[in-house]
């Protein structure tokens, strides 16, 4: 397994793969990785062929984080982290600086952005406003030096998902996505990063995302419900964890996203829940 820490060499690596024909497979991650990361790693395998090369790049883009946010405390174990991708068959680990990918940001030279304009404005684009920005902003370079055949996101983040087949088949970028499912803790709890944030109480109480999602889908299986009325519901619902405050539940249109006056079997389900200053999303289709 090779680390390529540099944008350049990445570049001229993905070149010589693509001028030799070898199919390249790109799991983009912020690192600390756990099983729904390398679930990816697995598709990303499987996609490119035994032949293909692997690459995951582990970069926590700081232009997808607001000023509040938990840049600077957000989990980073590196060494741990390459021996999971080593043992999972990765060819390439990526592990970009930010003054290589952003080269002349401190500087107030850097002033190019890539913005999805719709289906990043609701939910996730709604409570962090800029954060759509810096993840298409990151794709986008990272498509460029990584140069994939194919890359593999995760539905735990649904809206990303969305939005970056949108930049990819807008900007034309020859990359197929593949959208794989989510990984779960044994009680439901949607694996993440952020998991690490939350205390014993918090964690216990954290299933209530998963809960509500199941609530949500046996309530329409055999009917349509308002959106409005299950909003209400579920709001309620979530109050049984004392720690947690909801933060959005929506329901849409798992092509379009858009908003659902009735929830029915087969809407898409999504929400975020603070417990403390730790933000979890989950979602399904109902
Ligand atoms: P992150 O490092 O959290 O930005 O995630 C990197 C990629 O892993 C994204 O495409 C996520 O959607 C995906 N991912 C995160 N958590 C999970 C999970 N529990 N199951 C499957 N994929 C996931």
């Amino acid at each position: 397994m090779q680390i390529v820490s540099s944008p350049a060499a990445m570049q001229r690596l993905a070149q010589k793969w693509q001028r030799a024909g070898t199919r390249i497979g790109f799991v983009p991650t912020m690192g600390y990785l756990h099983a729904g990361h390398l679930s990816l790693v697995q598709r990303a395998r499987q996609a490119a062929g035994s032949r293909g090369k692997i690459v995951v790049s582990i970069y926590v883009n700081p232009t997808q984080f607001a000023p509040t946010e938990d840049l600077a405390n957000y989990p980073r174990d590196l060494k741990r982290d390459l021996k999971l991708c080593r043992a999972a068959g990765v060819d390439v680990v990526f592990t970009p600086g930010d003054a290589a990918m952003y080269a002349g940001k401190a500087e107030g030279i850097y002033s190019t952005f890539v913005a999805e304009e719709k289906l990043s404005q609701r939910m996730e684009g709604a409570t962090r406003p800029t954060h759509f920005r810096g993840v298409t902003t990151v794709v986008a370079k990272l498509f460029n030096l990584v140069q994939p055949d194919m890359a593999v996101f995760g539905q735990k983040d649904f809206q990303q998902a969305a939005v970056i087949k949108r930049m990819v088949a807008d900007l034309n970028f020859p990359v197929k996505i593949i959208v794989a499912p989510t990984l779960r803790e044994a009680d439901g709890l949607a694996m993440s990063s952020r998991n690490k944030y939350l205390d014993a109480e918090q964690r216990a109480q954290a299933v209530i995302l998963y809960h509500a999602l199941q609530a949500a889908s046996a309530a329409v299986q055999t009917k349509s419900i308002s959106a409005a009325r299950l909003k209400t519901d579920l709001q309620e619902f979530i109050t049984a964890a004392p720690a947690a405050r909801l933060d959005y539940v929506e329901f849409f249109d798992p092509e379009t996203l858009v908003p659902a006056a009735r929830v029915k079997r087969g809407t898409q389900m999504a929400l975020a829940v603070f417990f403390g200053r730790t933000r979890l999303i989950d979602n399904a289709r109902l």
